[in-house]
């Protein structure tokens, strides 16, 4: 089977959530990239050398300059000609792009795959991760997002692949990119950081979220997340909000913190490789998932934590 990855990257560098993908892809066959972007040689060279990577197709053209979906979808689906499977990362960019192509070709996309079955079969969570279903499909091609937690990264280098410039389908006109605000952070990125401190409602306000948890992702190296409640309660922005309508993160460590542990935050964060819970409440149900458990008033724990470290 040919496969086809669309190549997360900024017009810089290759986003990780690509690297899963990869490793997804090649449980099906040969795996090709689509680097579509403007100014992207560097993204292509580097794509390149991804371990296991056989052909990088190039479409350097400011249509692509912004990854719109309504111009990315109808390039992807000139190359599916050449293809069986499309994969993307289950990244907020790649989610936008993928049902776009599988709407132009006709056929069903699986969302979110966990696993590589079969040629045609994979498992994908349902009901906020609570099930997993396996999914077998009769679709000719494939149209495929990618869980990035639930495979391995592959490695950066030891790929040879060749780099091919395919002709740009150009500009459709039916989108037109506004802006982008961009917050800049000097922290690890949410879904590729190591270990995470998330912060609950219990933080009570921006000022003290950011005066307890900082100093205690600082001294880890560490991202900050946190619950829905405390995004909507604006004591977080949005793109910290790890869950079922957040991120999905699964680090070495993650730490919550005055999080209850609803299912919806659990289904962003229970993959993780340790889980460390603090809450004055020792029935949390986070406590059902966590490995170290701290029963006691976060304004006290913390600060002490932070200082021990
Ligand atoms: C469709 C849908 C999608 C959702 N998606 C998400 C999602 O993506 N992510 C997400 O997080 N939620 C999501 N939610 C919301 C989810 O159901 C919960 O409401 C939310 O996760 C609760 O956030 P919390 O744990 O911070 O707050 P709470 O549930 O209010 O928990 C606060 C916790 O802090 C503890 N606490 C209070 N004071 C202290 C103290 N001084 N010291 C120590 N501990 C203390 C309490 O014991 C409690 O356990 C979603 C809900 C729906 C319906």
């Amino acid at each position: 089977m040919k496969t086809l990855v669309w190549v997360e990257h900024d017009n810089q560098s290759v986003k990780d959530a690509t690297l899963s993908t990869v490793t997804a892809a090649a449980k099906l066959g040969d795996v090709h990239l689509l680097v579509a972007g403007k100014g992207v040689s560097g993204v292509a060279e580097a794509a390149a050398k991804i371990e296991g990577v056989g052909k990088v197709h190039v479409a350097d053209d400011a249509a692509y300059e912004h990854f719109l979906a309504e111009n990315v979808a109808p390039l992807i689906v000139q190359l599916m000609g050449d293809h069986d499977a499309v994969l993307f990362p289950a990244t907020t960019t790649g989610k936008n792009v993928a049902p776009r192509v599988a709407a132009a070709l006709d056929v069903m996309q699986i969302s979110d795959i966990l696993s590589v079955e079969g040629a045609d079969t994979f498992t994908r969570p349902i009901y906020a991760g609570n099930a997993i279903a396996t999914v077998q499909t009769s679709d000719k091609k494939l149209v495929l997002t990618v869980r990035g937690t639930a495979f391995d990264k592959a490695a950066t280098t030891g790929g040879s692949g060749t780099v091919e410039a395919v002709a740009a389908a150009g500009d459709t006109g039916l989108s037109t990119f506004a802006g982008a605000e961009i917050a800049a952070s000097e922290r690890p990125e949410l879904t590729s950081a190591k270990i995470i401190v998330s912060g609950g409602r219990a933080l009570g306000s921006s000022e003290q979220f950011h005066a307890l948890i900082d100093p205690l992702a600082d001294k880890l190296g560490a991202a900050v997340g946190a619950s829905r409640a405390a995004v909507d309660a604006g004591y977080a922005p949005n793109d910290y909000q790890v869950g079922q309508t957040g991120k999905i993160v699964a680090p070495m460590v993650y730490v919550a913190v005055g999080i209850s542990g609803a299912i919806q935050h659990l289904a962003g964060m229970k993959d993780s490789k340790t889980i460390v819970a603090i809450n004055k409440d020792e029935d949390a149900p986070i406590f059902q998932v966590a490995d170290i458990g701290l029963v006691g008033d976060l304004f006290t724990l913390v600060p002490e934590l932070t200082e021990k470290l």
